[in-house]
């Protein structure tokens, strides 16, 4: 049996390394938004630090962002899938 996909939470170390093997590109952008925002409760698109929640999304890997309203939308338009707030 094999163990679930974990849940790793959005802009968490454990969550930037499993980005860095999925899409390495990304994962450099959003290190560098928590960097540059010195805290890991923002956005992990846009580093905004409005309200963000955090997301499940099927399609990508590691299976959850931390979103902005307006990152949400582009990311639900980009992956064709719905989003919803955990
Ligand atoms: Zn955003």
């Amino acid at each position: 049996m094999k163990p679930p996909l974990a849940i790793l939470e959005p802009n968490s170390l454990a969550w930037l390394e499993a980005l860095y093997r999925a899409d390495a590109m990304l994962a450099e952008h959003v290190r560098a938004i928590l960097a540059d925002a010195g805290r890991a409760d923002v956005c992990s698109i846009c580093g905004a630090a409005d309200h963000p929640a955090d997301y499940q999304i099927a399609a990508f890997r590691p299976m959850t962002l931390r979103l902005c309203a307006y990152c949400s939308q582009l990311y639900c338009a980009t992956y064709g899938t719905n989003v919803s707030a955990s």
